[in-house]
């Protein structure tokens, strides 16, 4: 939430779950709700970055459930591993609301029994400019994070032996939430999609739910649009500092934001939050104008 001076920017609740609209329409209320999801609200219209909310009891709860989420126009799925559409389905259906995501999103969405009339497949590789009510969305082919597998073997051993083993009900609990989503082996380099959203009144944001490096399809588009005034991107999933800040900044020189917010950088209570602050001190190392925010899970009241 970028606004304060009005009560419903205010409230923790979701406008999804039966939250105020912001009165006036033209205010972006903009709330996280862990990894990848985003509520942004505009012009009475609701949209949903990503759908992953029933996590199970190994995460810190974010006070609401996807049975909860009983409104949306939009949702634009990132990508489709679990983490990011394991709710979808099940909020599409009951919210009616148009679903955007890459073919291997969609093809695990119509197996989910999602209408196919709601549904919007997209490449990210040009021409696919998608007009909503009261904004605009082009989809741009990015790239899934690929952490070093020596050292997340390293870490994972090294938090394997310090924390205690999810339960037999707690792994049959994430067995459950884990299928929902996808394993397609595209989703690397052909499934995971970045946004660009367009408001009426020119606000850009820029939306990428997983910490990859950035593609040749990305640079473009970033260059024709130029600036753009919110960047919500993954914190990468490479545990080492140097490492994730590295990606951060790649994001921040391609798409030269105004205000900063990271994604993705919440975790189970097994497993260690991603880093924040270290990217938001080298995002204002090299320039002290950016605004970086991060807030707390919104829903929880
Ligand atoms: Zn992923």
């Amino acid at each position: 939430m970028l606004v304060t001076a009005d009560s419903a920017c205010q409230s923790d609740q979701l406008v999804s779950t039966g939250g105020e609209f912001p009165k006036d329409r033209t205010t972006l209320a903009i709330r996280w709700t862990g990894y990848g999801n985003f509520e942004l609200v505009y012009k009475g219209q609701v949209i949903l970055l990503d759908a992953y909310f029933d996590r199970g009891s190994e995460y810190p709860t974010l006070g609401f459930g996807a049975a909860d989420v009983r409104r949306a126009n939009v949702i634009l799925i990132g990508h489709g591993h679990y983490d990011h559409m394991s709710d979808a389905a099940s909020v599409g259906i009951r919210t009616g609301a148009t679903i955007v995501g890459a073919t291997s999103t969609v093809e695990r969405l119509r197996t989910q029994g999602v209408d196919a009339k709601q549904l919007r497949t997209v490449t990210g590789r040009g021409g696919e400019q998608l007009q909503f009510s009261g904004f605009s969305v082009e989809p741009v082919l990015a790239r899934h994070g690929e952490s070093p597998a020596e050292v997340t073997a390293a870490f994972g051993k090294a938090l394997q032996a310090t924390v205690r083993a999810p339960t037999a009900e707690q792994a049959e609990e994430q067995a459950r939430i884990r299928a929902r989503g996808s394993s397609d082996p595209r989703i690397g380099s052909e499934g995971t999609i970045a946004y660009l959203i367009t408001l009426d009144g020119g606000f850009r944001i820029l939306y990428r739910d997983s910490g990859g490096s950035i593609t040749d399809y990305e640079r473009a588009a970033a260059q024709r649009v130029g600036p753009v005034d919110l960047a919500l991107v993954a914190t990468s999933a490479s545990y080492v500092t140097a490492l994730t800040v590295g990606q951060a900044l790649e994001y921040v020189h391609t798409y030269r934001p105004s205000v900063f917010m990271p994604a993705h950088h919440d975790a189970p209570y097994n497993n260690l939050w991603r880093p924040t602050e270290p990217v938001f001190q080298a995002i204002k190392d090299e320039n002290p104008t950016v605004v970086t925010v991060s807030k707390g899970y919104s829903g929880s009241r």
